[in-house]
């Protein structure tokens, strides 16, 4: 078969082929539990559900704008005010179906071929294969001092001619490290100062922990004009579980938003109408969920935490927000995919291997699940690696036999 030269360098999305897997093993009855996922549990805010089933019983269910509504662009602006205390137009907002086409259709108007966007690793699997689809050239930048947190210094070292942009995800997957005020005033400015685009991926900014606020980039900006390069992205995906309903948006200068439409209304057109108006409504209602979902991951991370540090040769790095935590499996094998592979086949705990986000011998834990998710798929993947664990382990009626030790 003949396919392109991006049809075949564009790699499968790790976390959505596990969550395949997951669901293929559930169906068979197997008692799998996922630490791979990518999305809180709790419902969807009420008045989410209610705009949209009012809208399906209407039976009006039509096209929109390519852009988005001005429901959805109006709550968005509201919430742009809210938090981020800028006032933008309609014409500096885009929804998506996703802050993953945000980014995608940004990335698309900006990059010409050969060009280099630069991202701090570990990085979110699709920045990469984002930057090829557009012919770009992806340039992951690790901090040289051997942490999660990217130094302007390592960045500053990587910039060429060709780079056009930067990627800023903070609180950051996979790590769910929160990168300082100081840095990302830094990188505002230097941005500024070098014409560069500054993509801030913010779809975690409020599922921080420890009192934590959240950060402003326009704080740091001194052009705040229509030839700002800088680009806010944001969703109801994470932070009111909403995954499902596939709602984003981008906020930056007019121009961009404009060349942004046009590509969205040719590849997709507008998102579903009946995910506008509930994203509308999650946005414009009443923040305890948030909040509530703040707390929950709060203490699901001091579980996680807790069991990992317990756990000999394991090193968790200590997240700042997000749902994930990343640990350090590499005392037991420093090939991840392998290690994943191996928890599912043995103990049927699944796990993303951190090559998938540039790093190898480290997983991706999720925390978004129940208590007894992360308490028990840590205690199976114990009981599977360290020698130390007695030689049984009885998962429901299941007794397993440790042969591999
Ligand atoms: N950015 C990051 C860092 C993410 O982790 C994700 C989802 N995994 C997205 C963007 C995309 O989110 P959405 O569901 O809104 O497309």
């Amino acid at each position: 078969m003949s396919l392109s030269l991006i049809g075949r360098s564009i790699k499968a999305s790790a976390t959505l082929r596990l969550n395949e897997i997951a669901a293929i093993l559930r169906e068979k009855g197997e008692p799998v539990i996922h630490l791979g996922g990518g999305e809180p549990k709790s419902k969807a805010p009420l008045e989410a559900l209610v705009a949209a089933s009012n809208l399906i019983n209407s039976g009006e269910v039509r096209y929109t704008p390519a852009d988005g509504i001005p429901q959805l662009k109006k709550a968005i602006i509201r919430y742009t005010e809210e938090y981020y205390d800028r006032l933008v137009e309609p014409e500096n907002v885009i929804a998506s179906s996703g802050a993953k086409q945000a980014i995608m259709v940004c990335l698309q108007a900006i990059l010409n071929p050969q060009e280099e966007v630069i991202f701090p690793a570990p990085y979110w699997v699709s920045y990469p294969e984002m930057v090829k689809l557009c012919g770009g050239v992806p340039v992951p930048v690790f901090p040289e001092d051997g942490t999660f947190y990217p130094r302007l210094k390592d960045i500053e070292e990587r910039v060429t001619s060709y780079t056009k942009a930067i990627i800023i995800n903070s609180p950051n997957n996979p790590t769910g490290a929160m990168y300082s005020e100081e840095f990302i005033a830094s990188i505002v400015e230097f941005c500024e100062k070098r014409g560069l685009y500054l993509i801030m991926d913010d779809i975690y900014h409020r599922l921080i922990f420890d009192g934590r606020k959240p950060i402003n980039c326009y704080k740091y900006a001194k052009d705040l004009s229509e030839n700002s390069k800088l680009v806010v992205i944001n969703g109801v995906s994470k932070m009111y579980a909403m995954t499902g309903f596939r709602i984003g948006w981008a906020v930056a200068n007019k121009k961009l938003i404009e060349a942004m439409t046009n590509i969205q209304a040719h590849q997709t057109s507008g998102p579903s109408v009946v995910t506008q108006v509930a994203a509308a409504a999650a946005l414009n209602g009443p923040q305890t969920q948030v909040e509530s979902l703040r707390i929950t991951l709060e203490n699901n991370r001091n579980i996680m935490m807790e069991r990992l540090n317990a756990f000999k040769g394991v090193h968790a790095f200590k997240p700042d927000g997000t749902f994930y935590c990343f640990a350090d499996f590499s005392y037991y094998e420093k090939d991840s995919i392998k290690l994943s592979q191996f928890l599912l086949d043995k103990v049927r705990v699944l796990t993303v291997p951190g090559i998938e986000f540039g790093l190898d011998g480290w997983l991706r834990l999720s925390t978004c699940g129940s208590v007894k998710d992360i308490t028990e798929g840590i205690e199976r993947i114990k009981w599977a690696l360290d020698p130390d664990s007695p030689n049984e382990l009885y998962i429901g009626e299941r007794k397993l036999i440790r042969d591999w030790l």
